[in-house]
């Protein structure tokens, strides 16, 4: 699944090539991606304008003139790819970002008059959704989220809602969306491992200032994605085009079960935790 460093991704080259331009005609090869009724497309979509393309923990918002969005949830596969003067794709990682499109994984395709944007989506869990502008932040998907790591200060928030889950592990916790968004299990393990925290340590086990470094350590990690393009397991195509190889360059812990920690020389091992695969350096990270 995307995590928020790649979500990030997609973001900043849908901004960048889509605001400004008008959607002309959609066309839905899927009916169960567009989760609202098509009906609604001719009235607030067709002929509206990209305002803004914004992001909220996982998922992508595109503001429209008509004062409507399209909330986007690229879940596992989902992929962007835009065709026109230039070519872009960011998302899940396969031929579809290079190849003739329309093909099999392609759900819909929104056509401006100078390119076309593709929703790609092999194993079609990813949807897209319509509400009025105003009204995103009190939808079922946002409403309960917690705070944005990178671009907002989630200090107060972050203690607030952590506190509320004394006796969950640290890794639950910090995995949960409500309680921060946009971790998931290769941030988690990572953040883990820059704070020293083992992470089966409950949340009662640590002091406020142990869970705001934690939280430090995870806009580290998250910012560390994010600056070499973000990626999961395989390697995404970036905005220009090139393959993120952001774990080689990045990962410490993750992925990384046998090899030295690269702090003190340990074996890496891996666990489980809050019923995930979870890579620690048990030297590094002793459970108090
Ligand atoms: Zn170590």
């Amino acid at each position: 699944m995307p995590e928020l460093p790649e979500v990030e991704t997609v973001r900043r080259g849908l901004d960048r090539i889509l605001v400004g331009k008008q959607i002309l005609s959609v066309d839905v090869l899927n009916d169960k991606t567009l989760q609202f009724a098509h009906t609604d497309l001719n009235t607030f979509v067709i002929g509206a304008k990209v305002v803004a393309v914004r992001r909220r923990a996982k998922m992508l918002i595109i503001d429209l003139d008509s004062d409507y969005s399209l909330l986007v949830h690229l879940k596992m596969t989902g992929q962007m790819v835009w065709r026109g003067a230039e070519s872009w794709a960011a998302g899940h990682p396969n031929d579809s970002m290079v190849g003739d499109l329309p093909d099999r994984t392609t759900r819909i395709i929104f056509n401006f008059d100078d390119g076309q944007l593709f929703f790609n989506d092999q194993r079609k869990f990813g949807w897209i959704r319509l509400y009025p502008t105003n009204t995103l932040s009190d939808t079922p998907e946002l409403a309960k989220l917690g705070p944005e790591p990178l671009t907002s200060d989630p200090t107060i928030s972050f203690l607030r809602r952590i506190r509320r889950h004394p006796r969950t592990s640290i890794k639950a916790a910090i995995l949960n969306q409500q309680v921060i968004v946009g971790v998931g299990n290769i941030y988690a393990d990572e953040s883990l491992w820059l704070a020293k925290v083992h992470p089966q340590t409950r949340v009662e086990g640590l002091s406020d200032d142990e869970l705001l470094h934690l939280l430090e350590c995870i806009q580290k990690s998250l910012q560390a994605g994010l600056n070499s393009g973000g990626s999961t397991m395989r390697n995404y195509v970036r905005v220009d085009g090139t393959r993120g190889n952001y774990l080689d360059k990045f990962a410490h812990v993750y992925g990384r079960e046998g090899e030295p920690c690269d702090r003190c020389g340990h074996e890496i091992i891996k666990i489980k935790v809050a019923g995930r695969g979870t890579h620690i350096c048990p030297n590094c990270q002793k459970l108090r």
